[in-house]
């Protein structure tokens, strides 16, 4: 289309013009998933439901990270904030997440130090500023977080910092993706891939799964044209029945990414399997700090044994991540869980389906 300026990505002619085209040429019953909680909130802020024909339904995926922290990772944050000389850090969307039995909100009201940071940075920093405390880094984030907290431990490590710890609950999308397309009962004509974890990534990264499963997949940018010619590019996939890898955020995304962020990660963290929730484990989905750098690892510095926990009961927020369930088919929604009385991490998370219904329906 040969945009250029990111005004010429909101022009409202322009989307009316994709979205007519969407409405002439999409015939079958599509689901469509946009992977990225980001683009869930996008989709709802620019009214794209609305444009779009009833054929269309578009589903939220596993691309909120707070959402897909497993239970046992947030028990994990919260026994570390119980623990003597201990500052739990942590970004400010894990605060309300109830764990099995408080949140990290709720420790710190009851005198815990717990601290919201704006980048692993300040993690770092405060370690470095209170010598006698143990710092942990509550590390929750995709692959566009991922190289900046590696960046974190390699600043610690520069500093000789041993009172700096995360506790790595990061996760990889691709890996996602092929246990959704493995899930019995998943049903996904489409993927709309996350944008900002694909400037990392790049295109290459979900070729695995593409030749896998052939599922139409296109990366898409987040302005509303962006996310029309996503849509655009999946119908006409779908209805040709030719499906393909395609990249509809070029300004931003190539074919192999960002080659330094990606020496980064892998420079500090391994891959590893990783439980998601509602998901459940996916081998290959997580990082955790390699051998070099595994005494910055706060599991193993504190020793915590954790049981295993059930998901709060009635919170389907398993199947939503999957495609299974939009969250109006929740039981607890609007009702016993809100915004102010958050059930599960999608309605707490800024990114969070249950969230954006609640904001926008
Ligand atoms: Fe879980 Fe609340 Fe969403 Fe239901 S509405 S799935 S309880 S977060």
């Amino acid at each position: 289309m040969g945009l250029k300026y990111i005004e010429e990505f909101r022009d409202a002619s322009l989307a009316k013009d994709l979205a007519a085209s969407i409405r002439q040429k999409s015939k079958k019953p599509l689901r469509l998933m946009e992977v990225c909680g980001t683009h869930t909130m996008a989709i709802f802020r620019h009214g794209i439901r609305s444009v779009l024909p009833d054929n269309i339904t578009l589903l939220s995926g596993p691309g909120c990270p707070v959402c897909v922290t497993a239970q046992k990772d947030i028990d994990a944050f919260v026994a570390f904030s119980r623990l003597d000389d201990v500052i739990v850090t942590t970004f400010g969307d894990l605060m309300k997440v109830p764990g099995s039995g408080t949140t990290l909100s709720r420790q710190k009201a009851a005198g815990a130090d717990v601290r919201i940071v704006y980048s692993v940075f300040d993690a770092v920093t405060m370690a470095k500023e209170n010598p006698d405390k143990q710092v942990v880094f509550c590390a929750v984030g995709f692959e566009t977080t991922i190289p900046t907290i590696a960046a974190g431990i390699l600043m610690a490590a520069a500093q000789d910092l041993d009172n700096f710890f995360i506790h790595s609950a990061n996760k990889l999308t691709p890996p996602a993706l092929a246990a959704l397309m493995e899930t019995e009962g998943v049903e996904i004509d489409g993927f709309i891939l996350p944008g900002h974890v694909s400037v990392i990534t790049g295109i290459d990264a979900y070729r695995p799964v593409f030749e896998t499963y052939n599922i139409p997949s296109v990366i898409a940018g987040f302005e509303p044209i962006d996310i029309l010619q996503a849509i655009h590019l999946l119908v006409l996939q779908n209805e040709t029945g030719k499906p393909a890898l395609e990249n509809a955020y070029t300004r931003a995304v190539s074919t192999r990414g960002n080659p330094k962020a990606k020496a980064v990660m892998h420079q500090v963290f391994d891959v590893c399997g990783a439980a998601w929730r509602g998901i459940g484990f996916i081998a290959g989905s997580g990082m955790k700090l390699n051998q070099v750098f595994s005494s910055f690892d706060a599991g193993a510095g504190f020793n915590l044994d954790l049981p295993e926990v059930p998901e709060p009961k009635g919170c389907a927020c398993g199947d939503i991540l999957m495609g299974l369930k939009t969250p109006e088919a929740c039981a607890l929604y609007k009702k016993k869980c809100t915004p102010m009385t958050p059930v599960g991490p999608c309605m707490v998370s800024s990114e969070g389906a249950c969230a954006a219904y609640y904001k926008y329906t």
